[in-house]
């Protein structure tokens, strides 16, 4: 099973590409039927390539009953969505193989938290944004694997027909707003500058490990740097708000947009120890530049 990002064009630049090289709309007829008794049953399954989002792992790991950082260490593996820049993760294969850890011989032990990719497969969501545009635009391609017998089922349906039943919209809708981080960063170029490292980890963090993301923000300095109303607080105990006000603090981060506001006493408070460490170094480069060298003599 294939994920394919947002990244491909209007023609698949892969000659053996399973991926059809059409862009395909909601109201596209599909020919494609999966089951239990196909020929191919879990075929998908033992070559698997899916990167998560953070509603995947959110699923996934209460699915398990897991803190996010063991289902990280676990599960997945991280790799570089662009160079030097967002970091995601994907499904981490079984040891020495390119199954997934998931399948079993009835089929997926995760079926109702399965993610995102594997919910479209074999149709791929591919996301895309113009450059003047802040929202985000779907389009659908078509995946047709040698190994997959489903297209030569007798059932035809749209795609949004398809997406309904395979319960994407709830993982669309909360899948949106990281989507949106990624493709405004791949978008911007050097307009919003190259993230810092802090800002990279912070990206990570929220993302894909929100446990340490709860003790984060529950720490006094962030509760010191932020004005949060105590409703927004006790909203934090739901994982899915959290992750929801997660994307908004990174964008406030990443992108300058100030939608989260920052307690003035702490802005001021961070200014003054700046300028305390200013001072300091001045001090000691005066010193330095004051000392008597020793061929003063
Ligand atoms: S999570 Fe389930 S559906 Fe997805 S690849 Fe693994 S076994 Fe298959
Ligand atoms: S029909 Fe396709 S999606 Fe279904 S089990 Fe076979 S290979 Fe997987």
């Amino acid at each position: 099973m294939t994920d394919i990002d947002g990244s491909l064009g209007s023609s698949s630049p892969f000659p053996k590409s399973p991926v059809v090289p059409n862009l395909l709309d909601g109201d596209a007829s599909i020919q494609f039927r999966c089951h239990p008794d196909v020929r191919c049953f879990n075929a998908c399954c033992k070559s698997i390539d899916i990167s998560l989002t953070p509603y995947d792992i959110l699923r996934l790991r209460r699915h398990l009953g897991i803190s996010s950082g063991d289902f990280l260490t676990r599960y997945t593996i991280p790799y570089e969505m662009e160079k030097g820049g967002l970091v995601g993760v994907k499904l981490r294969p079984v040891e020495q193989g390119t199954a997934c850890r998931f399948v079993t011989e009835q089929g997926c032990s995760v079926y109702l938290d399965r993610p995102t990719a594997c919910r479209y497969y074999p149709v791929a969501l591919l996301s895309m944004r113009r450059q003047d545009e802040y929202i985000d635009r779907n389009a659908y391609a078509l995946v047709q694997e040698e190994h997959c017998l489903g297209h030569q089922e007798s059932r035809r349906l749209t795609i949004d027909e398809y997406r309904q039943e395979q319960g994407l919209q709830e993982y669309d809708d909360l899948g949106r707003g990281w989507r949106q981080l990624i493709l405004k960063k791949k978008s911007s170029g050097p307009a919003v500058g190259k993230p810092t490292e802090r800002s990279l980890q912070l990206f990570f963090m929220v993302c894909y490990d929100l446990d340490r993301f709860r003790g984060f923000i529950e720490s006094p300095n962030f509760r010191d740097a932020y004005d949060l109303p105590e409703e927004l607080w006790q909203k934090f105990t739901d994982d899915t708000e959290l992750m929801l006000f997660g994307f908004q603090l990174l964008r406030q981060v990443l992108f300058n947009e100030a939608t989260i506001p920052i307690r003035e006493d702490a802005l001021n408070r961070r200014l003054a120890r700046k300028q305390e460490r200013n001072a300091a170094m001045e001090a000691i480069v005066n010193k330095v530049g004051s000392a008597p060298k020793e061929s003063d003599g």
